[in-house]
């Protein structure tokens, strides 16, 4: 079981928002958090690695997990491809010492936060528009077309529940976002 009176951060926000931004700056940053690897069944970018960027698994492994009771949340972000937090990630973190940040989508985020209420700080990053949102998964060059429509349509379905947040952040200028971010988990862990 993942201990529920300890404390997490959760950072979520529509995909090309500039959450994974916000959340290497807040790592650098703050030396108390600890980057919370997910488990995804979706296909490794060139750029990342596996056990750092994600745990890539093939989707029969993830049905096993789950059968397991191995995770404290897991969510097909995508068609047909699987995201999830492991139980034992939070606590390998917790053991270091450190408090997970989660970068996980807004479904999984509301998931977590229910189970550990106040002692979990959910920020959710927003961008300026969907215009604003488009041009920049465009500018990645690491989707199709095809992958940018579902992450639009998913974007505007997921800008929905924004409120149930315990921080919105406006990333129109990224610096400024940061900044914000940092103050308000270093608020969190009482660290100011
Ligand atoms: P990407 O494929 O671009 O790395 O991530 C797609 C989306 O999946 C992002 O919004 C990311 O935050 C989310 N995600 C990553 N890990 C998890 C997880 O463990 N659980 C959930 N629910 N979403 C995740």
């Amino acid at each position: 079981m993942a201990d529920h009176s300890q404390k997490l951060i959760i950072i979520t926000a529509p995909s090309g928002a500039g959450k994974t931004s916000v959340t290497k700056y807040l790592l650098e940053k703050i030396s108390q958090i600890a980057f919370s690897v997910s488990a995804t069944t979706r296909k490794a970018r060139s750029n990342e690695i596996n056990g750092v960027d994600y745990y890539f698994i093939g989707e029969e492994e993830f049905h096993k997990k789950i059968r397991e009771n191995d995770f404290i949340e897991w969510e097909m972000v995508y068609e047909g491809k699987y995201y999830g937090t492991f139980k034992s990630e939070l606590k390998r973190i917790w053991k270091a010492g450190k408090i997970p940040l989660l970068d996980i989508d807004v479904k999984g985020a509301i998931h977590v936060h229910e189970q550990f209420d106040n002692n979990c700080l959910t920020l959710f990053i927003e961008p300026p528009s969907i215009e604003e949102l488009k041009r920049r998964l465009e500018s990645r060059g690491t989707e199709s077309l095809e992958n940018i429509q579902t992450r639009l349509n998913k974007a505007v379905f997921e800008l929905s529940f924004k409120h149930q947040f315990n921080k919105i952040v406006i990333n129109d200028d990224l610096q400024v976002a940061c900044k914000e971010s940092e103050a308000v988990v270093k608020e969190f862990l009482g660290l100011k």
